[in-house]
Parts: structure tokens; C-alpha cells; sequence
């Protein structure tokens, strides 16, 4: 079968890019192909409400099950695509025919990494990125009063977060001096750490992994560098992805961490587009530097851009990058990009659980770190976006409005 629009990997970009296609009332073939068997679904409450039973699946799918057939998308489930052949314009599938394409959208996101130690594939030990990985991790919960997550990420701390109201032992594992150090100030990381220690979390910072212990096969221990066992009978491995594009890259598309996509998300071979996880372009938020973002406004955005270049009507992008986290009652969003920030301003008081971080490079606003702070994260997203520079006593002080600082700037 060969479709005029292919699009690998069902997920948030992979989904978002047929629909925009439709959307937009684009008419050629579309076909939706990704090595998951279930209908397209949101990832984010994988590690939050899914997790906790408190959303059926039913509820996190990106669209109702009827709506694929009634737009002529063809759901391609359960293909794994194991090669791209740009010349004669297929891609080859683990166990089934191959598919040709007149245009390739790549959206296959990225995989779990896993621990390499001694231990690392005992029974017990999980990852987190697809419903298969919380259904297995859910199936053993009963039996597992002691969980030690590996990774103080979001993904991480929102699994400790659940499993600590599930009333589960949990001990947080962190490589670096603070928790969420690679996405965020040091402040939010402190406050984090405090709130998940007044749940019952244990948080250990500098913890290096050496082994995992078990017994019968199935996980008993997570062994650290100072020779310390902790007991654990289930141990979630949240240390990140790597971006799925082995298939592209040998190919000959450019790339490394991720795939190579230009403005328009284009990749370096001839009729094939990358967006969300696994692509990495120049982001004027990151000073130009060629990232991946793994979010879902990233994905969706650049699924935005890639169905409009395909129907003909070229869209602008890069919008100001977004992104949440829920852990216990505290709703984080961020707004913008605070890698490379060189000044953080404070403003509320973090003990009220009601704050916000404001990230500065020279001097302008580049991120916003809004925690229960729905307001600040409104108003700032005009202040990263223009990237104004402000008066960091004013930025400090909750009783100025932010949205009146774009008038005031310095
Ligand atoms: P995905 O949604 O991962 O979709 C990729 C799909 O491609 C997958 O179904 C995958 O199985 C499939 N695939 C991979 N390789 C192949 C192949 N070779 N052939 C066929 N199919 C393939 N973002 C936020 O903004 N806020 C959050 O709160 C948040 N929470 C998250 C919580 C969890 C547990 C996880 C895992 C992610 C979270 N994210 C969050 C990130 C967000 O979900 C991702 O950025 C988003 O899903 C990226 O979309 P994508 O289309 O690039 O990849």
C-alpha cells in the first residue's frame, strides 16, 4: 500500500499531525502507523492519573475511537518500522509488508533508557513511557510495598508522588546534588524535595546506582556506591530517552541526538518531515541551539507545521515553549526555556506552595516557573516571548502585575 501522507509513530505529534491534516482540509491518503496496538493516547497522565487509577484509559485517548474511520485516517497499529529507503520511498515493517509514502512524517518519540548495571533486567523493574509499562508496573503494586525510583526527573517525581498517596514506601534515587536539576532552578528543585520529604518520600541526593539485588529473579535491592542496600520490591527507572531515529539516521538523514529538522521540520532526506521527542532543531528560546523538547505543546506545534507545509500554507512557529507537571495538589507550568538562565528571581514566598521562579539571561525574562500560580503563567508568556528586560525588584514583588511590566521594561 502506498499513501500520500505516512506518518510513523501514533503518539502526540503522529496523532496531531493527521488531524491537523484533515483539519485542514487535506484530501490525499493518511495513514497513522506505530508499534503500539492501542488507539492513539495522551502520555502525560501515564505517570499521574492513569497511574493512579483515577482515569480509565477511555479517558486519555487523544481522540474517540470512532473519529479515525470518519476522517479517513487509516490507524496502523502494532507496525514496527525498522528501516526508511528515502529513494524508492518505503519503509520496511518488523514482521509485515513494507509501505510506500509520497511523504514521510517521522513521530516515534523515544525509549526509556534503562540502567546498564548488574541487576538491571530483573522482574521488577520498570520504565515509564507507554500504558503497557503502568498496566505491568499497576498488575505488581499490590505486592510491592517498597518502590525506589531511579531519576529525579518529573517523570520520577510524579510516579513517587502517586505511590506515595497509594501508600507505598517510596525512596527517591538522585545521581546529581538536587532533584529536576537538568529542567529547572535550583529553588523549585529545594522545594520539591521538601514537599515529596512531607509526603514520606525519601529523597537521597549524590546516590549513585551500582547494582540491583534479587532474589528468585524478581528485584530485592537497589545496591548504592557507599555499599548501602536499600530493600525494594519494585524499582521504576525514570533517567530519561533516547530518541527514536535509528531508522532515519541509517538512512543518511542528519542527526545524532535526535533527527536534524530545519524551520519547517524538515529532515535531510527528500520528503520526509520529524517532529516532537526525537527531533532536534534550533530553538530561538535556547539561544539558537539545536534541542529536543519532549513535550506535548512541542509536538503538537511542530505536527502544526508540518500539515500546514504539506497542504501548501506555510504556518509560523516556535512558539514560546510550555510545559506542566502535577505532583501531589501542586500544579507546576513553565513557560519558556531556563536552561542557560544566569539570574533567578523568587517572587511569593515557596512556603505558601504558591510561587513562581523567574529565569533572566543579561537581564531579560526567559522562563517562568509557576507553581499553584496560574496567573504569572498567563502574564509571563508575553514577557518570555518578547524577552523584555525587567526590573528584577518589580519581577519580586507579587503585589505588580506582570502583564504591566511589558510597559515598564528597562
Ligand atoms: P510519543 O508520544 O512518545 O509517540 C511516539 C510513538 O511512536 C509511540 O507510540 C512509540 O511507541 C512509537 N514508535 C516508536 N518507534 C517506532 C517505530 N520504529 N515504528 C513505529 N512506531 C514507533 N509532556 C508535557 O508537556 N507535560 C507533561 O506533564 C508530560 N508528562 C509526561 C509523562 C510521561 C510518563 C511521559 C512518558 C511523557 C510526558 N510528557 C509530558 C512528554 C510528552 O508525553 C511527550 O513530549 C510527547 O508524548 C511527545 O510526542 P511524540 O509524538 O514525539 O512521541
Amino acid at each position: 500500500m502506498i499513501y500520500d501522507v505516512l506518518i510513523v509513530g501514533a503518539g502526540h505529534g503522529g496523532a496531531q499531525a493527521a488531524v491537523a491534516l484533515r483539519q485542514h482540509g487535506y484530501l490525499g491518503t493518511v495513514a497513522l502507523a506505530g508499534n503500539e496496538t492501542e488507539l492513539p493516547y495522551e502520555r502525560p497522565p501515564l505517570s499521574k492519573e492513569y497511574l493512579s487509577g483515577k482515569k480509565p484509559f477511555e479517558r486519555i485517548l487523544i481522540r474517540p475511537a470512532d473519529y479515525w474511520a470518519g476522517r479517513s485516517i487509516s490507524l496502523l497499529p502494532g507496525r514496527h518500522v525498522v528501516a526508511v529507503d528515502p529513494d524508492a520511498r518505503t519503509v520496511a515493517v518488523q514482521d509485515g509488508p513494507s509501505i510506500g509514502y509520497a511523504t514521510l512524517v517521522w513521530a516515534a518519540g523515544g525509549v526509556a533508557r534503562r540502567l546498564s548495571c548488574p541487576g538491571h533486567d530483573l522482574a521488577g523493574v520498570h520504565t515509564l513511557r507507554s500504558r503497557g509499562d503502568v498496566d505491568r508496573m499497576v498488575r505488581e503494586l499490590n505486592s510491592s510495598g517498597r518502590v525506589v525510583i531511579v531519576g529525579g526527573g518529573y517523570i520520577g517525581l510524579e510516579a513517587a508522588a502517586v505511590l506515595a498517596e497509594l501508600r507505598k514506601q517510596v525512596t527517591v534515587l538522585e545521581a546529581q546534588d538536587r532533584v529536576l536539576a537538568r529542567v529547572a532552578g535550583e529553588p523549585l528543585s529545594r522545594f520539591f524535595e521538601a514537599e515529596h520529604r512531607a509526603h514520606g518520600v525519601e529523597v537521597r541526593l549524590g546516590a549513585a546506582v551500582v547494582g540491583l539485588e534479587g532474589r528468585n529473579g524478581h528485584v530485592s535491592g537497589v545496591r548504592l556506591g557507599d555499599g548501602e542496600l536499600l530493600r525494594a520490591d519494585m524499582v521504576l527507572v525514570g533517567i530519561g530517552i533516547a530518541p527514536a531515529v535509528a531508522p532515519l539516521l541509517d538512512a543518511g538523514a542528519k542527526g545524532g541526538n535526535g533527527v536534524t529538522i530545519d524551520e519547517k521540520c524538515r529532515t535531510s532526506l527528500p520528503g520526509v518531515y520529524a517532529v516532537g521527542d526525537c527531533a532536534l532543531q534550533s530553538n530561538r528560546f535556547a539561544d539558537g541551539a539545536a534541542i529536543r523538547i519532549e513535550s506535548v505543546q512541542n509536538a503538537n506545534d511542530q505536527a502544526a507545521v508540518v500539515a500546514r507545509e504539506i497542504i501548501g500554507t506555510p504556518a509560523e512557529q516556535q512558539t514560546v515553549p510550555l510545559f506542566w507537571s502535577h505532583q501531589y495538589d501542586l500544579r507546576l507550568q513553565t513557560v519558556g526555556l531556563s536552561g542557560g538562565s544566569d539570574d533567578v528571581v523568587v517572587r511569593g514566598d515557596p512556603s505558601t506552595r504558591s510561587f513562581s521562579l523567574i529565569y533572566l539571561r543579561q537581564g531579560r525574562v526567559i522562563a517562568l516557573d509557576c507553581v499553584n500560580m496560574m496567573r504569572d503563567y498567563v502574564q509571563g508568556r508575553a514577557l518570555v516571548a518578547a524577552g523584555l528586560r525587567c526590573d528584577r525588584a518589580a519581577l519580586a514583588d507579587t503585589g505588580v502585575v506582570l502583564k504591566t511590566l511589558a510597559d515598564r521594561q528597562i
